[in-house]
């Protein structure tokens, strides 16, 4: 991988920032990454590639989660933002001497849902850090991060690999039905990795269903909110975006190859001629746009209404066509 190998490099010839910023949609293992990333740092005899023994003293901690020399800080558990108090404790743990003599590193993830006076703070540690200390932030959405913490990292990006990659990475880790699981991962692999159950499936049928049905006329409002209940509003924006892409796509006349959700091409072909384009185009910014507010604690039943209101937009100029 290109990432790593640059890192590698950058490590051996003593030219790694202190600070690294990983950035990509979510499902790409950029946590995974990171969490190699790290792991390398401690490890006592990593491989000619860098990548950690796994068998090591340092590789047993890291593993079991209790390497003195590392912290990791996430959202806690009911909240949806990185908050001041856990880079406070992150920037104390800086503070404090290597238990091993060697490297600290941290890890923050979503690094872009820290609130203000968090970065602020993380700002402090990134302008002045302590010496031998890898600071690792994996981020999502960079318009979330303010400049300054971006300017002093080095910012790595991943982008999706291609389907063909995707599908060996998934059958290689024993999952049936690659095909399908990237499908609703939109290519992501590592999403399409947890999309790998019972339930996944039927939600994704429901919203792409739901929404087909809403431009055909077959669905109400009322229908949509009974069918949509189960599902979270996360997923419900995702799935929405990939199928206004392709109705884009089948307006746009182009081949069932370049269709996200390509089971469905016919219907969404036969759909096309009642769909306008400057539409389908303000819809997919408006819904992109609430994706960016997912982070704040808004009312989610809102943001539902929000959804079906769109793809009621969308249809309503069916009976105009
Ligand atoms: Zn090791």
């Amino acid at each position: 991988m290109d990432q790593w190998l640059r890192l590698l490099h950058q490590r051996r010839s003593d030219r790694l920032p202190h600070a690294l910023l990983l950035f990509g949609q979510p499902g790409l293992g950029l946590n995974h990454f990171a969490t190699c990333f790290v792991q390398s740092i401690f490890c006592h005899h990593p491989d000619d590639q860098g990548v950690a023994c796994g068998a090591c003293a340092a590789c047993q901690q890291y593993s079991q989660g209790v390497h003195p020399d590392f912290m990791g800080v996430n959202t806690l558990e009911e909240k949806t933002r990185i908050v001041v108090d856990q880079i406070r404790e992150l920037s104390g743990f800086l503070g404090l001497t290597s238990a091993t003599e060697g490297s600290k590193a941290i890890i923050v993830s979503p690094a872009d849902s820290m609130n203000l006076n968090a970065a602020n703070s993380l700002l402090k540690t990134l302008e002045e850090p302590p010496g031998n200390t890898h600071i690792v932030l994996v981020a999502h959405h960079l318009n979330r991060l303010p400049a300054t913490v971006k300017s002093r990292c080095q910012i790595i990006s991943f982008a999706k690999p291609g389907k063909k990659v995707g599908l060996e990475w998934l059958e290689s880790r024993g999952h049936q039905q690659a095909d399908r699981l990237l499908q609703l991962a939109q290519d992501a692999p590592c999403l399409a990795e947890s999309f790998d159950n019972e339930d996944s499936y039927p939600r994704y049928q429901a919203v792409v269903e739901g929404a087909l049905g809403m431009l055909s006329g077959k669905n109400t409002a009322f229908q949509l909110r009974k069918n949509w209940s189960g599902c979270g509003i996360e997923e419900l924006l995702f799935w929405s975006l990939g199928v206004i892409r392709d109705c884009i796509r089948a307006v746009s006349g182009l081949p069932v190859v370049y269709f996200e959700n390509s089971l469905y091409f016919t219907p969404l072909r036969n759909l096309a001629v009642l769909l306008d384009l400057s539409q389908l185009f303000r819809v997919h910014d408006h819904l992109a746009q609430l994706g960016e507010v997912l982070a704040h604690p808004l009312n989610k039943e809102l943001l539902v209404d929000d959804v079906i209101l769109a793809w009621q937009s969308i249809g309503s100029r069916r009976g105009k066509a």
